[in-house]
């Protein structure tokens, strides 16, 4: 399958481009830059194990192109798109309807085309839960999470979905503190409920210090990295070793190859740990089952993303 990076311009100026190739592009993934993407190997496998015939590719769009760009995948063809960096904000401005999860977190990743309408989703968050669940078999809302790089687009996703859950607990840590504050009070409301503990206790933020974070972490469950310390092979792990105990689950969201640091120091304290391919599969699973209405070939997914990503 063609793994090539075309100009998402030529969605509205030369849309018979996309009808054209062998099988036609009728999905794809808008980004700046975008030729990294690994989501058109995942989906491409998906498509092929369906027998579907249609293929997913990668569309190159800049800030000022990508409205446009968006608003002519109806005109071309496409069943919908992915949308990541820079554009998650931007495409929310451009939906006629969102899913509630993209409305609260302000980031749409899964646009879909209905008729002459565009609906906006976001799966990351979703994605986590069922990454969650099977890395180690428990299910996001019983456990009290910790969420490093809060204030990011994937700490924010990852939040949200914790409030939707209603997770037991959740701490919210950022480097640039009054983010993580700012989304505690944001999210603070959604954690009431009968449970005896009242919603200041259930969703707090706290400094970027050693200290902090250990005291938090001791009434923790799951600790997720969702900065990109990581993204580097040379990175250093986001917070000590020593804060590592063998009861921790640890979620890091960097999902290249090889193990971080923080999966690495996590498997010698003895705890479970596992790196972010699992969320970066069930968040595509999730847009396929969305553009497609049937379920997606996990397992295709998976060995396309581990072969794709080296
Ligand atoms: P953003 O740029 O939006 O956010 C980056 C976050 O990392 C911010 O919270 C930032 O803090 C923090 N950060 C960056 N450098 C440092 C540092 N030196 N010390 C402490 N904190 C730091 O990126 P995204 O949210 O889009 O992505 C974050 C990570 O999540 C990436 O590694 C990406 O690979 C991963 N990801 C994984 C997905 C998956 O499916 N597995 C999906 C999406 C993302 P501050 O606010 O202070 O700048």
């Amino acid at each position: 399958m063609d793994s090539a990076t075309y100009p998402a311009a030529a969605l509205s100026t030369n849309p018979g481009l996309f009808s054209s190739m062998e099988p036609p592009a009728r999905l794809g993934v808008f980004g700046d830059p975008v030729a990294h993407s690994i989501s058109p190997a995942m989906h491409n496998a998906a498509l092929q194990k369906d027998g579907l015939a249609m293929q997913y590719v990668r569309l190159h769009a800049t800030v000022e192109e990508f409205p446009a760009a968006a608003r002519a995948l109806a005109g071309a063809g496409f069943l919908g798109a992915n949308v990541t960096i820079p554009h998650k904000t931007a495409a929310l401005e451009i939906c006629d309807d969102l899913d509630e999860h993209a409305r609260i977190t302000g980031a749409v990743n899964t646009l879909v085309v209905d008729g002459g309408r565009l609906c906006g989703f976001s799966t990351d968050g979703p994605g986590l839960v069922r990454a969650v669940h099977e890395e180690f078999f428990v299910d996001l809302r019983d456990l009290r999470v910790m969420v490093l790089g809060a204030g990011g687009g994937a700490g924010r996703s990852i939040a949200v979905q914790c409030a939707l859950e209603k997770c037991e607990r959740l701490v919210l840590v950022n480097r640039t503190a009054e983010k993580a504050a700012a989304l505690a009070r944001e999210l603070a409301s959604r954690f009431r409920s009968d449970r005896l503990v009242g919603p200041a206790e259930r969703c707090i933020a706290v400094p970027w210090e050693e200290k902090a974070i250990a005291a938090a972490l001791d009434g923790c469950d799951l600790l997720i990295n969702a900065t990109s310390i990581g993204l580097r092979r040379t990175d250093p792990s986001p917070i000590s070793p020593s804060l590592l105990t063998p009861n921790l689950l640890v979620f890091d969201t960097i999902y290249s190859a090889g193990r971080t640091k923080l999966v690495e120091n996590a498997a010698a304290a003895g705890a479970r740990a596992c790196d972010g391919l699992s969320m970066l599969l069930h968040q595509g699973a999730l847009s396929y089952e969305i553009w497609t209405n049937r379920p997606a070939p996990v397992e295709e997914m998976r060995g396309a993303l581990m072969a794709a990503r080296g």
